[in-house]
């Protein structure tokens, strides 16, 4: 067997592509010359480029030495060949004798069958293969592993050529993706229903390189020194300012593990040989990048997977670094399907909301607070759709079904056509379920329900005419807390509530004191980091231990209410005690803004939301001291079943429908029936047509949910006969199933209730 020919080395042959790509000429022109300039540095007779079309088919688009009428006719599907083999497993395979090779397909049209052996390597961007790069030769020879990573090195450089939009029609190549170019489907979780086509927008905006070939590796080492040296010191200071130091837990830990990496030589070592080899710090940091994601393919090792992660992570890190910021901002589009791995409730509040026609997440939970905060918007969520990130780009068009849990990646006619009409569709029926705004949401058997709005946006506040709820059921507070990048003072806050009860006007406003910690977190608000951060130092617990942002916090309430009817409601309350010592807070400030001289609320109603289990065992206590409950089903539910509201592994684990929830609210609304004190749900599982018509069920008469939900919720209570489906619950309470759902739909149907 022949030993591989000397050849003149990455450096020498990347400038002369460089020159190639920087030449005159076509696309196409360039891509000619740049295979033979390939063929020619490595000392192989052949060098043939293959480009993914649609229909994951890979054609020969230019070859230096088979024949060149196989150009743009010889075409192989993924899998298919050698080519195809290298695209299907995105690595790259040498072959002494290609012939005796099991996966070899002999295409006669290209006058291969003089070469005996075959380098051929991924052409990949963003880690998805959009061409294959190879060399053959007559002999039957092994190729080095240098020459292997100098062609891997070229077919990077490439991807910039392939993905110009010169080569291909740019709706066939958008971002190099073997799936970007034929229409898909995803499934996902629905975490909000509705139907919306836009275009992508990615959240973390991938960055883009656009110098690949260095002038001067001397120089790019010293960027890629500098730009190391600038990360490490970034997380240092996040290890500190987390205060993650010795004795930080789990966190620290991780923490820990990332700056390990981010010292990795063997990480680093490989980003500096690949500058060696003639790519600029930044294309040498994608470079290694590219290795990476073809190794994390193989691994199964979940340990590993998230190692690999991390990463990831640095990797975009430095390349960070390198640029010198955060990359470029893209300008999003005016119709934007926002895509993101996961997202806090802050994050997306960030966003321009007239663009924002949806939300995709990689990750979530339908309780999670940006698929509530993406509620209020009145947008489709979808979660739990793993690899989109992989298979979208900006600019993709995409149709997201929230009600079907649905994501169509670039639709053909007939999608969009159907997408279209059902977007007309649903706009009459919001029309109809606005006809519905004035008329009493009273069940058959004339039990009235009381309608209200969640809310903590103005934009939510708009819709009280709209949908004609009966009031505010819970606004909450964090919201515009979390959209400030400083604390608001008194009278900032005391506008905030101001307008808020101006825009209500006459109908009842519940506002919820802060309830921040878990995912809510404020900027400029330092919570310090709970392992278990639900259960953690959130809501009242920080409100009692830090008074002053409570008491200014209940100041500017009563300032804003004026003479109108003020409700507060406190959240997280786990025990009676607790309350007594927020409502002696609250009687403080009432009495200091009496003794100001200052005019005092016509009405002062005072609830706690019921999160917490324990507080179930102690209510007669409770409603002795309080003017009404407020159930948080979201909250309430994670505890109920120790089950993290936020996991998108166990969102589906428990069901909202189960007995044991049915028979919570059953017992809650017997025992408080005769006190006077009004119990309301406001967690997600109100505003659900379903969830709804079980409560109304079980007894409970007042709901509170987002701006959507009303239509929905008022139409299905106007088709209940209430007091007969609690005789059906009631026959139902202890069955062993894990949900009611499927009895309940049944009941549903069977009884003409509108869900
Ligand atoms: C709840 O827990 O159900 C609730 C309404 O509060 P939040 O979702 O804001 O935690
Ligand atoms: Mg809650």
């Amino acid at each position: 067997m022949a030993q591989a020919p000397a050849w003149s080395g990455a450096r020498l042959l990347l400038r002369r592509l460089r020159d190639v790509m920087a030449g005159q000429g076509s696309a196409e022109e360039r891509l000619a010359q740049t295979v033979r300039v390939i063929a020619g540095e490595m000392v192989a007779e052949v060098c043939s480029a293959y480009i993914m079309r649609a229909g994951e088919l890979l054609e020969l688009f230019a070859t230096e030495g088979l024949n060149p009428e196989a150009i743009h006719n010889t075409r192989m599907r993924v899998g298919e060949g050698l080519i195809g083999d290298i695209a299907a497993h995105a690595r790259p395979l040498a072959v002494s004798d290609a012939w005796s090779h099991p996966n070899f397909s002999y295409k006669p049209e290209t006058g291969e069958d003089i070469y005996r052996s075959l380098l051929g390597v991924p052409i990949l961007k963003g880690g998805r293969v959009i061409g294959v790069l190879a060399v053959q030769n007559k002999a039957e020879r092994a190729y080095a592993e240098e020459e292997v990573e100098t062609l891997e090195t070229v077919a990077m450089v490439l991807a910039e050529l392939v993905t110009s939009g010169d080569l291909v029609d740019p709706g066939e190549s958008i971002a190099g993706d073997t799936n970007a170019i034929v229409p898909r489907r995803m499934e996902g979780v629905r975490l909000n229903p509705g139907l919306a086509i836009g275009k992508v927008h990615l959240h973390q905006q991938r960055i883009v390189i656009t110098r690949m070939v260095a002038e001067n590796p001397a120089e790019e080492e010293e960027r890629l020194r500098e730009a190391i040296a600038a990360m490490h010191a970034q997380l240092d200071d996040l290890i500190a300012a987390h205060d993650l130091g010795a004795g930080g837990g789990e966190l620290a830990d991780v923490m820990e593990t990332y700056r390990l990496f981010a010292q990795d030589r063997g990480w680093i070592g490989r980003i500096r040989e690949a500058i060696n080899s003639g790519l600029t710090a930044e294309a040498a940091v994608q470079r290694v990048q590219n290795d990476m994601r073809a190794r994390m393919r193989e691994v199964t090792d979940p340990y590993l997977k998230e190692r690999l992660l991390d990463l990831e992570d640095l990797t975009a890190r430095l390349l960070m670094h390198l640029q010198g910021g955060f990359g470029q901002q893209m300008e999003m589009p005016e119709e934007a399907i926002l895509v993101a791995r996961a997202m806090g409730p802050a994050e997306l509040l960030d966003y321009d909301r007239r663009k924002l026609k949806a939300l995709v997440m990689e990750e979530g939970s339908a309780t999670s607070h940006v698929a509530i905060v993406a509620r209020a918007l009145d947008i489709p969520v979808l979660g739990r759709i793993p690899g989109v990130l992989d298979r979208v780009d900006n600019g993709d068009t995409v149709v997201v079904d929230g009600d079907n849990g649905q994501l169509f990646l670039r639709p053909g006619a007939d999608v969009l056509d159907g997408a279209r009409a059902s977007i007309e569709a649903r706009a009459l029926l919001r029309a109809q379920y606005a006809a519905l705004r004035h008329l009493p949401a009273q069940t058959l058997d004339g039990q009235s329900v009381k309608l209200q709005l969640n809310a903590g946006l103005l934009i939510d506040l708009g819709n009280m005419a709209e949908t004609g709820a009966d009031g505010i059921g819970l606004y909450r507070t964090e919201i515009p807390f979390m959209v400030r990048s400083a604390y608001p003072d008194v009278p900032t806050q005391a506008e905030i509530y101001r307008r808020v009860l101006e825009i209500a006007d006459d109908k009842p406003v519940t506002f919820r004191t802060l309830d921040i910690g878990g995912d809510k977190t404020l900027p400029y608000f330092d919570g310090g980091v709970d392992e278990n951060p639900a259960m953690g130092w959130r809501a009242i617990r920080i409100g009692l231990d830090r008074p002053a942002m409570l008491r200014q916090q209940l100041r500017a309430m009563i300032l804003a209410a004026g003479d109108r009817h003020l409700r507060i409601m406190f959240p997280m309350i786990a025990e009676v005690a607790e309350l007594v010592d927020a409502r002696r807070i609250l009687d403080d400030e009432m009495q200091l803004a009496q003794d100001r001289g200052q005019t005092l609320p016509n009405r002062l109603d005072v609830g706690t939301m019921l999160e917490v289990p324990a507080l179930m065992w102690q209510l007669p206590a409770l409603i002795s001291r309080i003017d009404f409950l407020s159930v948080g089903s979201n909250d309430l539910l994670q505890f109920l079943f120790a089950c993290d509201r936020g996991s998108p592994r166990l969102s589906d684990r428990y069901d909202t429908l189960s007995p044991a929830v049915m028979n919570f609210f059953r017992d809650l609304s017997r025992s408080t029936a005769e006190s006077g004190c009004t119990v309301t749900v406001c967690g997600e599982m109100a505003g659900r047509p379903l969830e709804a018509m079980a409560l109304i069920g079980l007894g409970l008469r007042s709901l509170s949910m987002s701006a959507g939900s009303i239509g929905p919720v008022k139409a299905m209570a106007r088709s209940l006969d209430a007091h007969r489906l609690t005789t059906f619950l009631d026959h139902h309470s202890q069955s062993p199933n894990r949900s009611l759902r499927t009895l309940l739909k049944g009941y549903a149907r069977d009884h003409g209730v509108v869900i």
